[in-house]
C-alpha cells in the first residue's frame, strides 16, 4: 500500500511539472544509454571519452536527485546544460565525425531543460568551439570544409527549428499557467493556488518555524452595489479593492479569491502583532479608498495565525468564525483571534 502511494505520488508529481518530468528523462536515458558507452570507452582505453560519459552519468544522477529534493529545476536544469554541452564538444573533438552524432540530441535536450535563449547560446557556444578547433587542427573533426558547413547547416537548422518550437510552447506554457492560478477579473490568485501556498507556508512552518497568519476579507453589502448599480459597477469594485490590498500589503504577500466578493490575504513570516498592524492598514485603506457610487465601500476582516499542531484548514476555519462575528457585530470591522486557546476579540473599528 504504502509503495502504491509513493509510485502514485512519484506519477502525479512527473505529469504536473514537465521540467523535472525531462530531468528525470534525462536522467534515466543518462544511465541507459551513456553508462554503457562509459564502461565500453574505459574498456578499449579511451580513458578521455570515458571519463567524460562518466561525468554526464554522475552529473544527471546528481541533478536528478537535487530536482526531486528542492523542486527547484531550473538551476539543475541549467548544470545540466553546461555539462551536457562541454562534454559533448569534447567527446566530438576526441572522436571526431563519430562524436559528433552526440550534438543533435544534446541540441533537443537543452531547449527542453534550460530557457530558449540560454539553449540558443549554449548550441552557438558549441558550434563555434568545434569551427574554431577546426581551424586550428585541420581534419582534426570533420575530413573536409564541406563536410563542416554540412555538419553546421544540419545543426543550425536543428537549433532553430528546437528555438522556434521551445519559444512558442515556453509562451503557451506560461499563458496556461496564469489561466490556471488567475483569477480572470482582478488577476488575483484562485483557491487552487491558495490550496499550493497554503501547503508550502504550514511546510515552512513545520521544518523551518517560520510563521504565518491569513486574513480573510468580506466587502459588506456588496449584493446592495450590485442590485443599485448593476454587475459591471460591482465587477469594478471588486477590480479596484485588489488594486488596493496589493498596493498596501507586502511584496511577499499573497492575495487570493476565495470566493464571490471574499478574499484571503496569506502573509509570510508573521506574527499576531504584524498580523494585527496588517489588518489595521488595509482596512483604512479600504476605508480612504474604496467607492460605489452610493459612496464608500467596507470591508470586514478576520484573521488567525497558524499554529504548530494543527492543519491549515483548521487555521481557515478559526479565520472565517473572525470574519463572521465581525459581520454579526456590525460590519466595517477587524476580528482577529489571540494566540491562547480563547480566541479574543482585539479591535473593531
Ligand atoms: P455581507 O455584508 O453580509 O457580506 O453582504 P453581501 O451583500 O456582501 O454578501 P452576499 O453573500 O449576500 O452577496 C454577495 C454578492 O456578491 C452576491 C453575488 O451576486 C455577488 N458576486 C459574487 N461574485 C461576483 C462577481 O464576480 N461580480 C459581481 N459584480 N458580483 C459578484
Ligand atoms: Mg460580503
Ligand atoms: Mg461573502
Amino acid at each position: 500500500m504504502a509503495l502504491y502511494m509513493q509510485i502514485s505520488h512519484i506519477l502525479k508529481r512527473l505529469r504536473k511539472d514537465f521540467q523535472l518530468s525531462i530531468i528525470t528523462l534525462m536522467g534515466v536515458l543518462g544511465i541507459i544509454a551513456i553508462a554503457p558507452y562509459a564502461i565500453y570507452r574505459f574498456s578499449i582505453g579511451n580513458a578521455i571519452v570515458g571519463g567524460a560519459d562518466s561525468i554526464v552519468v554522475l552529473s544527471t544522477i546528481v541533478a536528478v536527485h537535487y530536482a526531486w529534493r528542492t523542486g527547484d529545476t531550473v538551476k539543475p536544469g541549467i548544470f545540466l546544460c553546461f555539462i551536457l554541452s562541454s562534454t559533448c564538444t569534447l567527446i566530438a573533438i576526441n572522436l571526431g565525425i563519430n562524436g559528433l552524432f552526440w550534438i543533435y540530441p544534446m541540441i533537443l535536450f537543452n531547449f527542453f531543460m534550460v530557457s530558449p535563449t540560454k539553449a540558443l547560446i549554449a548550441t552557438a557556444s558549441v558550434l563555434s568551439i568545434l569551427v574554431a578547433y577546426q581551424r586550428l587542427h585541420p581534419q582534426g573533426i570533420f575530413e573536409s570544409d564541406y563536410q563542416m558547413m554540412s555538419f553546421l547547416v544540419t545543426s543550425l537548422m536543428a537549433g532553430m527549428v528546437s528555438f522556434i518550437f521551445a519559444y512558442r510552447t515556453n509562451d503557451q506554457r506560461i499563458q496556461l499557467q496564469l489561466l490556471a492560478s488567475q483569477d480572470p477579473l482582478t488577476g488575483a490568485s484562485n483557491r487552487r493556488c491558495m490550496n499550493d501556498e497554503l501547503n508550502i507556508a504550514a511546510a515552512n512552518l513545520r521544518r523551518h518555524g517560520i510563521s504565518y497568519g491569513v486574513l480573510v476579507m468580506d466587502l459588506d453589502h456588496f449584493k446592495k452595489i450590485n442590485d443599485n448599480h448593476g454587475h459591471h459597477v460591482g465587477d469594478q469594485v471588486l477590480i479596484d479593492f485588489v488594486n488596493i490590498i496589493k498596493a498596501a500589503s507586502r511584496k511577499e504577500d499573497r492575495l487570493f479569491r476565495f470566493g464571490g466578493e471574499e478574499f484571503l490575504l496569506l502573509l509570510p513570516n508573521t506574527k499576531k502583532h504584524g498580523l494585527q498592524s496588517a489588518a489595521r492598514h488595509l482596512h483604512q485603506q479600504v476605508s480612504l479608498n474604496l467607492k460605489s457610487p452610493s459612496g464608500a465601500v467596507t470591508v470586514s476582516i478576520g484573521g488567525a495565525i497558524q499554529r504548530p499542531d494543527e492543519r491549515w484548514q483548521e487555521m481557515l476555519q478559526r479565520a472565517d468564525e473572525r470574519l463572521y462575528l465581525a459581520k454579526s457585530t456590525g460590519r466595517n470591522c477587524i476580528v482577529i483571534e489571540d494566540d491562547v486557546k480563547t480566541p479574543e476579540r482585539l479591535s473593531i473599528i
